[in-house]
């Protein structure tokens, strides 16, 4: 039995007919950017969310950038952001010129609220948030900090579509939610697609005009905007999930609750969700200390799996010219060394669960 690590074509079969039904409507009409597809897709996700407002863009680091963009955050700037996230995040700080300024994680993976304001100088401007693995952060917290300080709040939320703290939706705390709907994200299209997610008027405006190559109006250009606009046909097929969304969350967490409950190795450390918060999970991440055994060993078992993320992005070397020397994040890199994503994705069957379950605890250390 071989298991990979996601299988999109799992997540079409469950709603193919509505996938392609909704393909042929939108081909036929006629009308393929920026049109009722899109203006839909926004209205309904902000509903879902219980923001004011959703702006569809191209993808989800264009939503990061502009974000910061139309916040007027770049160049002199900084921009506190946890240490041990996807390159993205981190990119659309530097797109605009600021500089981000890393804070180590907590046990949940997602910032450590106790380290930010060490971090904050007379420089610092904004604290992107990450729901790292689908897991809301202590989101009243960090809205504490930056109210204190003065700070906008960023919430890139690419991987949580639907987290929660004490009920309320990641992509509401903060000035700017930023998501995308890269097809392996939880709430995925079928090619590449963002948006943001804000409750100020004004903001949304701005990020409309920009998406469009600054203009509201043809042939109006008011400021030097971008091209970053959400498909008609993405938009569509992003429709037919999002009233799916609750279901897809919901067999994530009977597969992850197997998991939770039902692995028992002392080699690994599972993941754990803080309190009053909860998880979408996007992936299911545990760590080990000898992970290239256990990569090795399910790999004979044709058990693949992968890393989110092997390089953090102080390492990385787009970022060499930050100059943050390697051991200065020393919980960010352990867990750089330690992490390892299981198998997981909507359609996952009883028996594929089985076969990972069984073979992780048979694995011993040598
Ligand atoms: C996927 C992802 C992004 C970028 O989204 P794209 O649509 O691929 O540009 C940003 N941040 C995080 C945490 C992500 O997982």
């Amino acid at each position: 039995m071989k298991i990979m690590p996601n299988r999109l074509d799992r997540g079409f079969v469950q709603y193919q007919e509505e996938f392609e039904n909704k393909a042929i409507e939108v081909l036929r009409s006629g009308w393929y950017v920026l049109g009722k597809e899109v203006s839909s897709f926004e209205q309904e996700f902000a509903d879902y969310t219980g923001a004011k407002h959703c702006v569809g863009l191209g993808n989800g680091l264009d939503a990061l950038w502009i974000a910061f963009r139309v916040l007027g955050i770049g160049k002199d700037d900084e921009v506190i952001v946890q240490g041990n996230t996807y390159i993205a995040s981190v990119m659309g700080i530097t797109i605009n010129g600021a500089t981000p300024v890393f804070v180590e994680p907590n046990i949940y993976r997602n910032i450590d609220v106790d380290k930010i304001e060490e971090k904050i100088t007379e420089k610092t401007k904004a604290i992107l948030v990450v729901h790292l693995y689908g897991q809301c952060s202590e989101m009243s917290t960090i809205m504490a900090i930056a109210k204190k300080h003065n700070l906008r709040v960023v919430e890139d939320c690419a991987q949580s579509h639907g987290a929660m703290e004490n009920g309320k939706q990641c992509g509401t705390f903060g000035d700017i939610g930023c998501f995308s709907f890269y097809p392996s994200k939880n709430l995925g299209a079928f090619g590449d697609g963002g948006a943001i997610t804000t409750n100020d008027d004004d903001l949304a405006k701005k990020v409309k005009i920009f998406r469009n190559y600054g203009s509201e109006e043809r042939y109006y250009n008011m400021v030097v905007g971008t091209n970053s606009r959400l498909d008609e046909i993405q938009a569509g097929f992003l429709r037919v999930r999002l009233p799916h969304l609750g279901e897809v969350t919901k067999e994530r967490h009977n597969i992850c609750t197997r998991y939770l409950n039902e692995l028992k190795n002392e080699n690994i450390v599972l993941p754990e969700v803080c309190d009053g918060v909860t998880t979408v999970w996007h992936q299911f991440v545990i760590r080990v200390k000898n992970r290239q055994a256990l990569i090795d060993y399910l790999n004979e078992r044709e058990i693949v799996t992968i890393i989110h993320y092997p390089i953090p992005p102080h390492l990385a070397e787009a970022y060499k010219y930050l100059n943050i020397p390697k051991g200065s994040l020393p919980i960010t890199e352990k867990y750089a060394d330690e992490v390892l994503s299981l198998p997981l994705y909507n359609g996952m069957t009883e028996e594929e669960l089985d076969y990972v379950i069984n073979m992780i605890n048979n694995w011993e250390v040598k």
